[in-house]
């Protein structure tokens, strides 16, 4: 079997009083295209904001490649290959759509550093690839909610990662705009990227996955295929008859 490139063991986070995660273990291959799901409020960007480095974990462990990150700051874990979407955008308001992608091109990469006209082209080639190729020159400040999502998730596929998370990348996408970020998101298998996909767009999240773990109250009440996920009732009632 091939290790896993992240391997969370017994992961806590607690805010204050309250466990907002509780011993969570979760494993994710190279690769590996994985869902996770859970109501609002079930702890999956506490998770995600643990593994970038945005929130320290209090107990358990974050290996990826094999290494213990648990204690890297959130830009050494970039530069190891983690890369996340916010769940609420937050580009560089003040800079225009291309520049947003230069400057990780330029300095965030894992090890390829760019210059100005190569980052210029991946930075339009990127673009491109979610449908922004149009507002490159625009403001980000100026986006739509839609245009700042796909730019969220361009930074993203910008620092070249080998693991992606994308937490709710696609709400309040349109259907068609959902099968754009999904091909684009298929594609990066494609290139050896592991994504992690948190949705709650169901149609997206089953068809994307090839494997699913469910989050209810900070634990980790399920993980398995996609079907026998859909199949458990705990998930059901937890989740998707919400
Ligand atoms: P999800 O992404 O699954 O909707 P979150 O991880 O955002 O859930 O939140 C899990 C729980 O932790 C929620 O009850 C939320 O209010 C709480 N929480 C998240 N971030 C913080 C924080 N920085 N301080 C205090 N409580 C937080
Ligand atoms: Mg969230």
């Amino acid at each position: 079997m091939t290790p896993p490139l992240l391997r969370i063991t017994a992961l806590t986070k607690r805010f204050g009083g309250f466990t907002a995660l509780d011993q969570v273990d979760l494993a994710v291959a190279p690769g590996e295209r994985l869902g996770l799901i859970g109501p609002n409020g079930s702890g999956k960007s506490t998770l995600v904001n643990c593994i970038a480095g945005t929130l320290r974990s209090d107990a358990g462990a974050i290996e990826f490649k094999g290494r213990d990150i648990g204690r890297e700051p959130a830009f050494r874990r970039v530069h190891l290959g983690v890369a996340r979407t916010f769940q609420l955008p937050r580009p560089f308001t003040s800079m225009t759509v291309i520049d947003n992608l230069r400057i990780p091109l330029l300095y965030g990469g894992t090890s390829v550093t760019l210059d100005s006209g190569r980052a210029t082209a991946e930075a339009m080639f990127i673009l491109e690839q979610v449908g922004l190729a149009a507002r490159a020159d625009a403001m980000s400040g100026g986006l739509t909610q839609v245009d700042m999502r796909k730019l969220e998730l361009a930074r993203a596929i910008a620092a070249k990662p080998a693991l992606l998370i994308c937490d709710e990348a696609m709400a309040g996408l349109s259907g068609s705009e959902v099968d754009d970020i999904l091909a684009l998101l298929f594609g990066m298998k494609e290139r050896g990227v592991a994504v992690v996909m948190i949705e709650h767009v169901m149609r997206a999240v089953m068809k994307f996955s090839e494997r699913i773990a469910v989050l209810v109250a900070g634990r980790k009440i399920a993980d398995g295929d996609p079907k026998s996920i859909v199949d458990t009732s705990e998930v059901v009632a937890a989740y998707l008859g919400e």
